[in-house]
């Protein structure tokens, strides 16, 4: 496997070579692990798959944040080895953010709620990173987690706007879940004991939401019944909300294909987690 630690060294990147790739931020758990080995399926044999650890500062909204974000290097590279991974590109901060750094992509639409009204900047980190990402290692293929569905959209989104859809596909992958139901996460390790039997709560409340909008109960009662019940299971809710899957924007009805999203916190651990609610 080979490791690349900075903008030289990609030069030994063969241009021609069709490459998957998966952006992270490291930690890596079984979610991620999900997502390359997608990538590995999705991958003909001389196709390379290429995992990214990198965390990325201009997407943090609180400096202790970024500060205290886990570091398993080491663990990440055997794990990315151990899943037949071809190469890791790991860039230095400074490199990848030089002193006159001046250009941002900003995204004006589909960030706008839900984990956008909260963190702003975000998803405009998010976007910046992603497309010198995409500058960089020429990905034929990048895979991103549905966890993070309003991130997925806002990428798919950035590759139509801004034409990079000829030569790179964006592919979603399902939430990878605990077998109690948790969304796996790196957040997840700093649940107490109690906090983390609370978490699988969560989702069960998104699936008892998708069963009773789809059989007609109405919106704004289903959210507040649920939203009190998280709450007294010990939740701070940050949001619960019903949006249209293709648009992210807000909805009473589950006519279109929608997605119930939410964010809540168990002490200061703040899970986010989605259901798709369709019919048929
Ligand atoms: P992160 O390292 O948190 O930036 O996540 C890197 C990628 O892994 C993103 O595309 C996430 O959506 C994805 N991811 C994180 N957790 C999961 C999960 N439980 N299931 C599937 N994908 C995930």
């Amino acid at each position: 496997m080979q490791i690349i630690k900075n903008f030289k060294e990609l030069t030994t990147l063969k241009a021609e070579q069709k490459r998957h790739f998966v952006p992270t931020m490291g930690a890596l758990h079984s979610g991620h692990l999900s997502l390359i080995e997608k990538a590995r399926q999705m991958a003909q044999p001389d196709d390379e798959v290429c995992v990214s650890i990198f965390v990325n500062p201009i997407q943090f909204n609180q400096a202790d944040d970024y500060e205290n974000y886990p570091n398993t290097l080491e663990a990440d590279l055997k794990a990315c080895r151990d899943a037949g991974v071809d190469c890791v590109f790991l860039p230095q901060a400074s490199e990848f953010y030089p002193q006159n750094f001046s250009i941002n992509v900003t995204e004006t639409l589909l960030g706008k709620n839900l984990c956008g009204s909260t963190r702003p900047g975000h998803f405009d980190g998010v976007c910046t990173v992603l497309l010198k990402f995409f500058n960089l290692l020429k990905p034929s293929a990048a895979y991103f987690g549905e966890k993070d569905f309003q991130q997925l959209a806002i990428v798919k989104k950035m590759v139509l706007d801004l034409n990079l859809n000829q030569n790179l596909e964006i592919i979603g992958v399902p939430t990878f879940r605990e077998d109690d139901g948790l969304a796996c996460s790196s957040r997840n390790l700093r649940l107490s004991s109690d906090q983390r039997a609370t978490a699988p709560k969560l989702y069960k409340t998104l699936t008892e939401i998708k069963n009773l909008l789809l059989t007609g109960k109405n919106w704004k009662s289903t959210h507040s019944t649920s939203k009190e019940k998280l709450e007294r299971a010990g939740f701070t809710v940050d949001y619960l909300e019903l949006v249209e899957s293709a648009t992210l924007q807000p909805t009473n009805s589950v006519e279109k294909p929608c997605l119930c999203a939410v964010a809540a916190s168990l002490g200061d651990v703040r899970l986010i987690d989605n259901i798709i609610i369709q019919h048929g």
